[in-house]
């Protein structure tokens, strides 16, 4: 029932015409393994300056756009920042939020990513809501207690009612950029949490239809078994989405997965 979800991270890489190559290579690709539509969602994060020419290589093909954060507040004297509805007039139908990148490196707490989802809906862009903990959380068992802490302050402060298009993403962190995945088995215990409490939250046929991706380390030789799992419904990827033939290996996996 949940339609698999496979959203590339590009983190600040690619050029203008970089991207643009990059969109067009991923909408021939996924055309040739017979197109996405009704069978998975399939979606790009360039950074900001790239993402209108990748959301007009992108247009027709059905392929979503991402933006890589977004700003809590609409419009105003918010120096540097970029708004939902700017990322929407930008082609952008998505935006990434609460990257553990962005938390660790800029200091942005739950409080400000339940804000920024909040900004996100209400302009019409669809969140992927990041997730995560640290080596020593997990080393010290604290993992569910973490996210749990992290699925009260970030999502359920911002929506006291069911956030309709909300996409979740569990990247642990010790996962991102290592090369080291969590097991299937390690993702999977976690994503039921996720779901089990959103269902407490949110109510269990909420629970039931939202995405809820796997982050860190996918490869195309780990993404089938990561994407076999009962609740894990795709992947946020970030070093294989810079490559048009790995990418597309995940899609693939995706697309066959389940
Ligand atoms: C990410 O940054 O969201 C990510 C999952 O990166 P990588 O795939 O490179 O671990």
């Amino acid at each position: 029932m949940r339609l698999p979800l496979v959203a590339g991270n590009w983190k600040m890489n690619k050029r203008i015409a970089e991207g643009r190559a990059l969109a067009r290579a991923v909408a021939e690709g996924v055309a040739r393994l017979g197109g996405a539509r009704g069978r998975a969602e399939v979606v790009l994060g360039p950074p900001y300056l790239a993402l209108p020419a990748v959301a007009e290589a992108a247009a027709g093909s059905g392929l979503g756009v991402a933006g890589q954060d977004c700003s809590p507040e609409k419009d105003g004297a918010f120096t540097g920042e970029v708004s939902a509805a700017m990322l929407k007039d930008a082609g952008a139908t998505h935006v990434i939020l609460g990257h553990s990148e962005r938390r660790e490196l800029l200091g942005e707490a739950d409080a400000l990513v339940a804000r920024k989802a909040s900004a996100a809906l209400a302009g019409g862009l669809l969140p992927i809501l990041c997730l995560g903990e640290a080596l020593p959380l997990r080393q010290a068992g604290k993992t569910l207690d973490h996210v749990g802490r992290q699925i009260r302050e970030s999502i359920l402060a911002a929506f006291p009612s069911p956030p309709e298009g909300l996409i979740v993403a569990y990247e642990p962190i010790w996962a991102i950029g290592t090369g080291v995945t969590a097991t299937p088995a390690q993702a999977q215990e976690v994503h039921a949490f996720i779901r089990s409490r959103l269902g407490e939250i949110y109510g269990v046929d909420w629970a039931a239809k939202t995405r809820i991706l796997y982050g860190g380390s996918v490869k195309p030789d780990n993404a089938a078994e990561l994407f076999a799992q009962p609740d894990i419904d795709g992947g946020l990827i970030g070093g294989a989405s810079l490559k048009s033939e790995d990418f597309l290996a995940i899609v693939g996996a995706a697309l066959t997965a389940r």
